[in-house]
């Protein structure tokens, strides 16, 4: 059965050292320090090692099809966006990396599907870019769960939205730049605590926003399955009714009915939390993930999904329908 993971992260080999070039910030460079394996250096902090197969689209091919999937979604880092950089640099930055993942695209056509970044800070420049990713090949784009710690409903940000439902462009919407992680240091509670609240935070951010109302057609999901988002409707819900003055005053139709509007990933960990998730908002909605190739992510490959007590049916769209209707692509074109 073709297997589409819908969530992978990607970087070219050599990144141009942009601090040099632009002549300030702690922009990402790579230190290749041994043989296949890289240091992400932040200016001079060292940020995360990284292995080959963050970059190599041949050795990843390898390591996926151990876990019977085809294709992988590829997009960059979150700490690649440079949301905080100079408009104009961000946009050389964001062409570097969309143009790296279209050569890996024209090489593995069937085997890797792209994602493009954009200067979010910039929205004039954020919808040239993004209307040059779709001309070169990629079928939407990634982007943070704030933007400089501006929730994703701010107005400036709404003309992109608008530009991804009207060139059918897909979404995905990662956690990045958590929320109080200089408060939370210790036991990475940045990516346990802070990840899954801002992706929680995106989703009402849009809902109460009123994005998904207005762009009916607009094509989002979600990382690590909604992060807590789901897991708090039934609180979120409860805020609405009994707070509208505080939750419903840019929106009044229910968060609840947004259920099944936007997709989310399998990157639960938890066949009994991705039986709920299913539950709440459908398995067509819910999108084979990995977060592929980092340590908090399901390296498995959605191994723990033939575990749950989903039917044949539910399984075969969280494998591949979900995904194939969230990028809007056929999967024929895909199947070697
Ligand atoms: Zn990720």
């Amino acid at each position: 059965m073709l297997r589409i993971d819908s969530h992978t992260h990607i970087l070219p080999k050599k990144l141009p050292n942009w601090s040099t070039k632009f002549g300030y910030g702690d922009f990402i460079y790579l230190q290749h320090h041994k043989k296949g394996f890289a240091k992400m250096m932040r200016g001079n902090q060292f940020f995360r090692e990284i292995r080959d197969n963050c970059w190599d689209a041949e050795i990843r091919i390898e390591e996926y099809r151990q876990f019977n999937t085809q294709v992988q979604v590829i997009c960059t880092i979150p700490v690649m966006f440079s949301y905080w950089a100079k408009p104009h640099d961000c946009l050389d930055i964001s062409k570097y990396l969309n143009d790296h993942i279209v050569k890996v695209l024209e090489k593995h056509p069937k085997n890797y599907i792209g994602l493009g970044t954009l200067p979010m800070q910039d929205t004039s420049l954020a919808v040239k870019e993004l209307e040059r990713c779709k001309k070169i090949g990629l079928k939407g784009i990634q982007i943070g769960s704030n933007i400089n710690d501006e929730n994703l409903n701010e107005a400036r940000f709404f003309p992109v939205f608008e530009a991804c439902e009207r060139l059918g462009m897909a979404v995905l919407v990662h956690p990045w730049q958590m929320m109080g992680e200089k408060h939370m240091q210790r036991y990475w509670l940045p990516w346990l605590v802070g990840m899954p609240a801002e992706t929680s935070r995106a989703i009402c951010s849009m809902i109460f926003g009123g994005i998904f109302e207005r762009l009916p057609k607009l094509r989002v999901n979600f990382a690590h399955a909604g992060g807590s988002f789901l897991s708090t409707i039934g609180r979120i819900q409860h805020g609405f009714n009994c707070r509208p003055d505080l939750v419903a005053i840019d929106n009044t139709i229910p968060p609840i009915n947004y259920l099944g509007k936007f997709w989310v990933d399998s990157v639960t960990h938890d066949p009994m939390m991705l039986e709920y998730v299913v539950k709440l908002v459908g398995s067509k909605r819910v999108t084979l993930g990995s977060d592929y190739p980092f340590p908090l992510g399901d390296l498995e490959i959605g191994r723990f999904i033939e575990e749950t007590t989903l039917t044949p049916r539910q399984k075969e769209d969280i494998f591949h329908h979900a995904a194939l209707e969230w990028l809007a692509i056929q999967g024929e074109d895909l199947i070697a």
